[in-house]
């Protein structure tokens, strides 16, 4: 690359780079370049899942709205509970889930409930019907029970005027049935950010066509279309450009002038940056970057007319990892997060030596696992090539190894970004 006269590392034997940028400034310059894209949307409930909250919701209603029973069993007055030995209640009534039992119940009364039944308002106990004894209309009670157990009160989820979620929430299942407690029918949402995606490289062949000599399907495209699919942006599937300085300059302008972010993947290493950077300059303000991440140092980031512009590596494995590292938190921030989360990182066991020189922070590829005793331990994939990306696919975990950390023997303690969860 030939974007300053800076010398390279003079070491060999590290990975130090003095032009490259570590990836937390890499991370911060991307999240302070963007914003959250304008426009909000009324969505139907269902609609809203995943998507991201353009306004806070207050509660209309108390949740739940009345004081009910957490138990099938009998309502009962606390006074009317036993020190010791036994009593006699009378049950006056049924009180059923969605069917109250709107009487009075006096001293020596008690009213039959059902779980999440109102509690009659003179009663203010839920005695577990295994705890009774029936006798035709009325039920013999032992000492043991406490006045107010098996009660939920109103407003114990949520309070009447209370702020449930703010904006910027992302809308999860949870989120979705908490929205839903409330009864609205419809949510207001950001609008989704419009992603265009290109893949550049003569080499590269669409699906489904014979491969020329040299030629390779075109994988980032597809990956891309996953990975941006699944974190819930608009996709704009652009295709395969090749690498002429006219189809390129058209597709800058075609992605910029549709789309709230541009990404590009392929030319931004040695060879063809200046390229694609000769183009940039023309339509937009790209700077290109190395940052000190293995797989992924190449990348360009910028503006092209309006849209934000992402120029990922084509190896990829740098793909992958320099969009969930840098591309995902920069979209979350557009969808309308204000601080998106950095991924969950936790110490394992490592179970294999790990190649490492000092000087950039590594995304290895791991497979976490448990050992007989149930202890979490990780593995590294068979390849850890950035271009290797069944070594993406059989993996379930990122090991992260910082910056001036070098090789890992077996047994020592590393950290890892699990993809996995309970949920997707
Ligand atoms: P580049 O960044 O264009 O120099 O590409 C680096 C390596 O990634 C080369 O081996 C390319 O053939 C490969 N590559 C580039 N784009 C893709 C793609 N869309 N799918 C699969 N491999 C790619
Ligand atoms: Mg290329």
């Amino acid at each position: 690359m030939t974007q300053t006269n800076a010398p390279v590392s003079t070491h060999c034997h590290d990975d130090h780079d003095p032009d490259s940028m570590t990836l937390a400034q890499a991370r911060q310059r991307m999240l302070e370049s963007v914003a959250p894209v304008t426009g909000h949307e009324r969505l139907a409930m269902r609609e809203a899942l995943h998507r991201v909250l353009a306004e806070p919701v207050q509660a209309p209603i108390a949740v739940p709205g009345h004081d009910n029973a957490a138990m099938d069993g009998y309502a009962v007055r606390g006074p009317d509970l036993p020190g010791e030995g036994s009593v006699r209640l009378e049950v006056v009534g049924t009180a059923w889930a969605g069917n109250p039992f709107s009487g009075p119940v006096g001293p020596g009364e008690c009213v039959r409930i059902m779980t999440g039944a109102v509690v009659p308002k003179d009663c203010d106990t839920v005695v577990m019907q295994e705890k009774v004894r029936r006798e035709s209309d009325q039920i013999i009670l032992s000492a043991g029970p406490r006045t107010g157990e098996n009660v939920r009160h109103a407003g114990e989820d949520v309070q009447q005027g209370q702020t449930v979620l703010e904006a910027g929430a992302a809308i999860t299942p949870a989120r979705l049935g908490l929205l839903a407690s409330l009864g609205p029918v419809e949510v207001t949402v950001r609008r989704r950010p419009r992603v265009a995606f290109f893949s550049t490289g003569d080499e590269l062949t669409p699906l489904g066509q014979p491969l020329p000599p040299g030629g390779i399907y075109d994988s980032n495209r597809h990956t891309l279309f996953g990975m941006l699919t699944e974190l819930g942006v608009e996709v704009l599937d652009m295709g395969v450009i090749p690498d002429t300085r006219e189809t390129l300059l058209a597709a800058f302008v075609d992605a910029a002038a549709c789309a709230d972010m541009v990404i590009s993947t392929g030319g931004v290493s040695v060879g063809e940056a200046d390229y694609i950077r000769d183009i940039l300059d023309q339509v937009g303000r790209v700077d290109f970057w190395k940052v000190a991440i293995k797989p992924g140092r190449p990348l360009a980031f910028g503006r092209v007319g309006d849209a934000v512009f992402v120029g990922l590596p084509g190896n990829p494995v740098s793909a992958v990892v320099t969009f969930y590292q840098l591309v995902q938190p920069t979209l979350q921030r557009m969808m309308g997060v204000p601080e998106p989360a950095l991924p969950p990182l936790f110490p394992v066991v490592c179970q294999d030596t790990l190649k490492k020189r000092p000087g950039r922070m590594e995304f290895q590829r791991g497979v976490l696992e448990q050992d007989e005793a149930g202890r979490l331990q990780v593995r590294a994939t068979l390849s850890q090539s950035s271009g290797v990306l069944s070594s993406m696919s059989e993996a379930n975990c990122f090991i992260v190894l910082d910056m001036e950390q070098d090789r890992v023997e077996p047994g020592e303690m590393v950290q890892v970004q699990p993809f996995w969860g309970v949920m997707p």
